[in-house]
């Protein structure tokens, strides 16, 4: 058994018998799809290759040569003609790193080896490992003034790191009643105004199965009407004693309630995708952990409300920015005014802002279009995000700096100059496409390449690539505003310990993984014309180095 993995699908292959009765045929459309024959005899084979398929025969060495073979042949359909228009002319459908990629995993006990990794052992070690990295943030910041060495030596000098987390757990609190009831009165809350508020329905990317999801587009709405509520309660319960820095006190108690709540959830998900999926966007990889990790349907639906639009927008993101608040009342309470948690917890908010107002927009990244619902995002919007994203404002309430005007205005200053790149670029992306190219990108006609691909069941269509703008100058070059933002909301808290630069450290990491993911993802889908994208912007996220 052979498995192919491209985020979105894993392919449970034939045996080899039946491979090879195919390979021929399947090679010859390949051949025929990129040697511009004429359309009829290219519609014959247009069902026989998927986008998947042709890169298992990629890996397996013969797409390389049936496609080398047409170098110099145009390719079908490439340019509307537009001046503007790149066409994405002929040459191998992937690039040379692929194919020397390709080439190395030819070797089959390699395969398996890879195979073993990334659908078995990794995720057995992160789901293993990263429940306990949000309980090591809270026990550092409250048990180690901070300091992860504190931490290390606190738990595991002449111990076992076995030892050393379970010592770690024995201080944390299961969940109590009011924390309780607070998280899951905010899911109540959260699912009504889902329900409830306003907004227009807007449809999300077609899928790889041809699906087209439709959401309901009042994020902006909920965020508005939460903060308000938010604010609202604090001020006028105040005097009467309560106040919602109970949930900073009880910090442990969120995490643990989280932690276990997201587990059960996702084996929810799982067995869901296999038995009652919502769409045909769904399946098993024949292999149980990868499932659970990696989740069994791409949008799950249950009584009509969209499962990742809930864990990811509306739970995950929302609960970033009321945790920051709990942080900015609690160090209020605490300090009275600080500058550093201003300039934090505002960055922070503003973002989160920004986020809600292009939430339809967000419907279209990776998160969405790629990741399914299972441990990997929707324990990672539950858990990590209010574990590990808040956690510079976290360790500031018990860290309060005061940097002064000049430092907090230039932090403040840079961190929404980041902001707004980030903003633009998506939203350049998002405006091409919607106005089907005929909009300006930094006043100019955009250079865009008209992309074609194919659905998992043959159909072909046409996406537009842009090729200039942020988009021109590096392909995921809003990436680095983006960890340019975290580093501004993290410098408030100085050099006195790494504790606080966790999540930029996180993210430099998770971007840069997925400069990658993403290039192969779309060297996948769209071949010879990303290729001509990545001859045009050679570079992955910074210009000239990366
Ligand atoms: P993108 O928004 O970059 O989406 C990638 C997709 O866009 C590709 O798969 C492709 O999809 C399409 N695309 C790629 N190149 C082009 C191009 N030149 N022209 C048009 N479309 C293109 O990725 P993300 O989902 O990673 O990021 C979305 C936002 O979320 C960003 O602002 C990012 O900074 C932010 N983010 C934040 C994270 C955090 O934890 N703070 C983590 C990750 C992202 P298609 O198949 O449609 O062609």
């Amino acid at each position: 058994m052979i498995y192919h993995m491209d985020g979105n699908q894993v392919l449970n292959h034939k045996t080899q018998q039946e491979e090879s009765d195919t390979r021929s045929t399947r090679r010859a459309g390949l051949e025929l799809r990129s040697s511009g024959l004429s359309e009829k005899q290219d519609k014959k084979y247009e069902n026989m290759v998927d986008i998947a398929e042709a890169e298992q025969l990629i890996r397996q060495g013969l797409g390389r040569r049936g496609m080398r073979r047409n170098d110099s042949s145009p390719s079908r359909g490439a340019t509307n003609g537009s001046p503007h228009d790149i066409s994405a002319g002929a040459g191998d459908v992937l690039s040379e790193g692929i194919q020397g990629y390709g080439r190395l995993t030819q070797s089959p006990s390699l395969q398996r080896f890879k195979l073993f990794l990334n659908m078995t052992l990794s995720p057995i070690l992160l789901i293993a490992f990263v429940p306990n990295l949000v309980i090591v943030i809270w026990f550092t910041v409250m048990h180690c003034d901070g300091s992860y060495w504190t931490m290390v030596t606190k738990l595991f000098s002449q111990r076992s790191i076995l030892t050393g987390i379970a010592d770690m757990w024995r201080v944390v609190n299961m969940p109590s009643t009011p924390v309780l009831y607070i998280l899951s009165g905010y899911g109540l809350y959260a699912l009504v105004m889902m329900r409830l508020l306003p907004g227009k329905m807007v449809k999300g990317p077609v899928t790889p199965k041809g699906n087209v999801p439709v959401y309901k587009d009042n994020g902006f709405v909920y965020y508005l009407v939460t903060l308000a509520l938010f604010w609202g309660l604090t001020y006028t319960l105040r005097p009467y004693g309560y106040t919602p820095s109970i949930i900073y006190d009880r910090f442990d108690e969120v995490l643990f309630a989280l932690n276990t709540f997201s587990l059960v959830f996702c084996v929810f998900l799982y067995l869901k995708g296999l038995f009652a999926p919502s769409s045909t966007d769904s399946g098993s990889s024949g292999n149980i952990i990868f499932d659970y990790y990696w989740g069994t349907e791409l949008y799950p639906r249950i009584l009509g409300f969209d499962v990742k639009l809930f864990t990811n927008c509306r739970f995950g993101m929302m609960g970033w920015a009321l945790l920051v608040c709990v942080h900015a009342v609690k160090s209020y309470e605490l300090h009275g005014f600080v500058d550093s948690m201003v300039v934090c917890v505002a960055l922070q908010l503003i973002y989160i802002t920004k986020f809600f107002w292009w939430e339809a927009g967000y419907m279209s990244t990776i998160d969405i279009m790629v990741d399914r619902a299972g441990f990997y995002i929707c324990w990672g919007c539950l858990v990590y995000i209010p574990g590990l994203y808040t956690s510079p404002s976290f360790y500031m309430v018990s860290h309060p700096v005061i940097l002064g005007l000049p430092l907090a205005a230039f932090l403040l200053v840079t961190g929404v100059l980041a902001i707004w790149v980030n903003y633009e670029a998506d939203m350049q992306k998002q405006m091409v496409r919607g106005s089907n190219g005929t909009c300006l990108v930094w006043g100019r006609k955009p250079e865009l390449i008209r992309a074609r691909y194919c659905l998992e069941n043959g159909q072909e269509k046409e996406s537009l690539l842009l090729a200039s703008g942020w988009w021109g100058m590096a392909r995921h070059f809003h990436y680095v505003p983006e960890i340019t933002l975290a580093l501004c909301w993290s410098l408030p808290a100085l050099f006195q310990n790494i504790l606080p630069y966790s999540y930029v450290i996180f993210l430099v990491i998770l971007l840069v993984h997925r400069t990658f993911r993403d290039d192969e993802k779309c060297a996948r889908k769209y071949g010879s014309f990303w290729q001509q994208y990545c001859k045009k912007v050679p570079n992955k996220m910074v210009p000239y180095l990366f």
